[in-house]
């Protein structure tokens, strides 16, 4: 009203100059009194006449944009017509559409279904309910839900409908049974969850109040059943690292400790303590599960990260559905572009920019891509190495394609997957194995099918496509080791569904995502924007913009508190919660638990435990840091068994006690990494470890046995010396990860501004002044020096170069750390070294370099010109021998790794190595 009433000729100039007079005053004039009146009203009244001033300024951008909402909407409308295509909103509307305007039709299906059952009905829309409405009769219709577990408002469920429902099915006499019964989790869990979900409704106030009663029989226990992990840091990262540590000691002691055993009464499992397997770490998001994985990993946790993507619409799956449809029809540009760009060929945008150009223009044939694949020799804009490829791809492309119609679709694809290494490829990539099971569950199904009759490309396409568009639940294809006794990490929404003996919920104080977006549509509200100041160029809020937001916000926190309710009920027997106290961080959930069970937050001086509920149970509550260093059972076997497990020789134990090596080391969790199947990618750490001794290589990278030093070989007293907060070790991967992203027009505040997000990644909280200055230099050192100057000059820069090649018939991966070229032909290659080796020790790193060499020769048929060992901290670059004599040499060594891999022979080598080896506790001579 007041924006309706106030003259037209008041501009944005009037309200900026308003603001500003205010905030004048409200500093300097007049009595206390009046600067506390000033201050209010620009605090709290001024906004709001700013946001109903802007209001009015947008009413003119809100016809605009409408105008052009509905224009896209009629375009897309369009579209889909002339595609005669139907997209996934289509497929129910139109149906209601269609059951609406033709009553026979609804009559015959409606005919068809004598009872329907909806399951989940929390998580319908307004349109599906339609759908069902159309379709049910007055008494044949049955839904199940829980409005308290309603997560997916992302995808446009609207629990109002289940809730209205509700409402409908009591006033029309219809039956609402209520489910309170609790079958899965004991007595104090329910306990704790009715005590922090009290009097708390999940939406809009009529939400659940009633409590959860626990059905089953669970036998009696001494100890808690919930747990709370606070830590504290100076940092909210220090704060976090410790609460993932805190956890992965707690679930450490909980299993190696047998500290909590199943009490299901009557179950099979009845009195046996639980296992990794038991334990699943719930996550919000998956933003920071390197954090938890981590700190599993140094306590020598086995674990796996369940990712919520399906399995249809995985990455290397969509990959290889693209090679199948490029097979099927090589003029589909697009899927021939995404082929192109994907693992299997894996050129660059320029490249294909002018692949397209030569076949468009310059050829002056108006050629596909496809036709012009073959001929990039000719294409000098193209990169060497990638015309290489293309050129490889193009005979691939034809042999595939002959063999189409010889070859069953699960046959066809087991050959594309073994001559373009793409399995390999796939298993060298982070969570390999993951997206190897998932290749090979997808060549199965195309055999399944074609055992029931499916034939052909085509059908085979329809049905993946069935599956990803009824958005399957199929999960991805568990591998050997999700299947084993390892502890499952995965988001709160993968877990919807399961249950877990012990569940432990982390990352309690994350905050919920504030939302940045300028346009934002409310269902309650409508469409909200922000507009432009045109004085200050800043975007300013309009009244509709902050009611939109205001009730998504709600929305978000009642999903939140939902999502946090699903959470808690996944336990069975234990439920740990955990999170981090820093400076500012305060999260929504993490705020309820302190409010309902009393907690004083600011405090760190909290009590052991505390009592909650009319039980009287209690929680057992957790403050301290990481009491547990890597610690293992090997160590405290006596020193001949050690010896008798490393030399794989049977031990004299009791009846009932492992007996072999294995089966000690699989007693002791520890595996094998090189098991009897033959995808095993060799890195170039395990090939140098195995030079360095080949003892050393088979307990840490052969056995995985963990270090019982934090530290490398590598490192000598100067490091720890000189870099006492931090490891030289850190500060080296800091070193490469700014050298990665230098560009040479980088300014020294960009440089800085870079060297900050590299220590942020490494999560080592703030760094200090020196240390940032540190690594400035070392990286501005570098590029004053002839070799970075060589690479700023250069046509073409390769960084962080990961690799993957067979050499003669073995996969090795690693990274080269540069590799550039400054003519465009010849290969320059450099590997950085932080460590303080000094440059006349580096016989172990020249065969390094020889391997690299060998890489980019299989990668890019070409031999490097050069290769340079750069040691950052003298400043120092050294030549490596990559003649043929020292190449020669190389083959020999190589030839000595892969025969001990078959023979079993690992001796030590003893020397100066020896003084920093994190192995020597384990080899009894060393
Ligand atoms: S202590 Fe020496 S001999 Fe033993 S594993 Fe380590 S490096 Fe090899």
């Amino acid at each position: 009203n007041t924006a309706r009433a106030a003259p037209d000729s008041l501009t944005v100039d009037h309200v900026n100059h308003a603001d500003k007079e205010l905030r004048r005053y409200a500093r300097l004039h007049g009595p206390e009194s009046v600067k506390d009146g000033l201050r209010d009203l620009r605090e709290e009244f001024f906004p709001e006449l700013r946001r109903i001033f802007f209001e009015r300024e947008a009413a003119g951008v809100g016809r605009v944009l409408r105008k052009f909402l509905a224009e896209l909407s009629n375009r897309y409308e369009g579209e889909k017509r002339s595609r005669s295509a139907l997209d996934f909103c289509d497929l129910t509307e139109k149906t209601v559409q269609l059951l609406r305007t033709a009553p026979h039709v609804r009559q015959e299906l409606k005919e068809k279904f004598e009872y329907i059952l909806v399951d989940e009905f929390q998580d319908t829309n307004r349109l599906q309910k339609s759908l069902i409405d159309l379709l049910r009769s007055d008494e044949n219709l049955f839904v199940v839900g829980d409005a308290r577990q309603s997560i997916y408002g992302f995808r446009d469920a609207d629990l109002e409908v289940f809730l209205q429902h509700r409402e409908e099915v009591a006033r029309e006499n219809g039956v609402v049974i209520r489910l309170d019964s609790n079958f899965r989790t004991r007595p104090e869990i329910i306990d704790f969850i009715n005590h922090v979900f009290k009097g708390v409704s999940g939406g809009n106030g009529q939400v659940e109040r009633s409590e959860l009663v626990a059905a089953s029989r669970f036998n009696e226990k001494r100890n808690p059943s919930v747990e709370l992990i606070l830590t504290k840091g100076s940092s909210v990262d220090e704060a976090r690292r410790l609460e993932a540590a805190t956890l992965a000691g707690r679930i450490h002691d909980i299993v190696e400790k047998k500290e909590v055993r199943i009490t299901r009464s009557g179950g099979p499992r009845e009195g046996t303590p639980v296992s990794y397997g038991d334990v699943a770490v719930l996550l919000r998001s998956t933003a920071d599960i390197k954090l938890y994985e981590r700190a599993l990993a140094e306590l020598s946790i086995p674990f796996f990260v369940t990712r919520g993507r399906g399995l249809y619409n995985a990455r290397e799956i969509t990959d290889l559905m693209n090679f199948l449809k490029v097979i099927d029809n090589p003029l589909d540009e697009i899927k021939l572009a995404a082929v192109l760009r994907s693992p299997f060929v894996g050129v660059t945008d320029e490249c294909l920019f002018w692949l397209a150009h030569y076949g468009k223009y310059r050829n002056g044939t108006g050629k596909e891509m496809f036709h012009t694949i073959g001929q990039a020799d000719e294409i000098p804009e193209i990169e060497p190495h990638h015309r290489d490829r293309l050129v490889r791809f193009a005979g691939q492309l034809n042999l595939f394609r002959e063999l189409r119609g010889r070859l069953s679709t699960g046959s066809l694809m087991d050959v594309i997957i073994d001559k373009t290494d793409f399995d390999t490829r796939m298993l060298a990539l982070p969570s390999g194995r993951q997206k190897y099971a998932n290749i090979r569950k997808v060549v199965e199904l195309a055999r399944s099918l074609e055992k029931k009759g499916f034939s052909g490309l085509n059908e085979f396409f329809r049905v993946i496509s069935d599956l990803r568009f009824m958005e399957t639940r199929e999960s991805e294809a568990p591998t050997d080791v999700e299947k084993s006794d390892v502890v499952k990490l995965m988001t709160i929404h993968a877990a919807k569904g399961l249950e877990f003996p012990v569940v432990a919920l982390a990352d309690l104080n994350r905050l919920r995502r504030n939302r940045s977006d300028d346009l934002i549509f409310s269902k309650k509200t409508g469409l909200g924007f922000r507009v432009l100041n045109t004085v200050t160029r800043d975007p300013e809020t309009t009244c509709s913009y902050s009611q939109a937001v205001e009730d998504q916000r709600q929305k978000d926190l009642e999903e939140m508190g939902r999502v946090f309710y699903v959470a808690l009920t996944r336990a069975e027997e234990h439920l740990l919660l955990s999170g981090a106290l820093g400076p500012g961080s305060r999260g929504e959930w993490i705020k309820v638990l302190a409010e309902r069970l009393g907690l004083p937050l600011e405090s760190m001086d909290m009590p052991e435990s505390i009592t909650f509920g009319d039980n009287g149970c209690k929680l057992r509550i957790v403050t301290d840091g990481v009491k547990h260093k890597t610690s293992h059972a090997f160590r405290k076997l006596p020193a001949p068994d050690r010896q008798k497990i490393l030399d794989g020789k049977k031990l004299e134990l009791p009846p009932g006690a492992p007996q072999s090596a294995e089966d000690v080391l699989s007693f002791l969790r520890v595996k094998p990494r090189i098991g009897s199947g033959g995808n095993y990618v060799y890195s170039v750490t395990e090939i140098m470890s195995f030079l360095l001794c080949p003892r050393l290589y088979y307990l840490g990278h052969y056995l995985g046995l963990p270090s019982m030093r934090a530290d490398s070989v590598e490192e000598t007293a100067v490091d720890r010396r000189e870099h006492d907060e931090i490891r030289r070790d850190v500060l080296g991967s800091i070193v490469h990860a700014v050298l990665e992203r230098y560009h040479p027009d980088f300014t020294e505040p960009q440089l800085r501004q870079s060297v900050l997000q590299a220590f942020n990644e490494e999560l080592i909280g703030e760094p200090a002044q020196e240390q940032v200055d540190l690594v400035t230099q070392w990286v501005m050192g570098f590029y004053s020096g002839p070799v970075g100057r060589a690479v700023k000059d250069s046509r073409k820069v390769e960084r962080e170069l990961p690799f993957v090649f067979k050499h003669r018939g073995n996969p090795i991966r690693g990274t080269i750390d540069l590799l550039f070229s400054p003519d465009g032909s010849d290969w320059h290659l450099v590997d950085y070294k932080s460590s303080s080796v000094m440059p006349k020790e580096v016989q172990g790193y020249e065969f390094q370099m020889r391997l690299y060499s060998l890489a980019v020769e299989a990668i890019y048929g070409r031999k490097p010109l050069k290769a340079t060992l750069f040691f950052i901290v003298p400043k120092e670059a050294v030549p490596v021998d990559i003649s043929s004599i020292a190449m020669k040499d190389l083959e020999d060594k190589l030839e000595s790794f892969f025969n001990a891999q078959k023979g079993g022979a690992f001796p030590e080598r003893k020397g100066p190595h020896c003084d920093w080896c994190g192995y020597r506790g384990y080899c009894e001579k060393g």
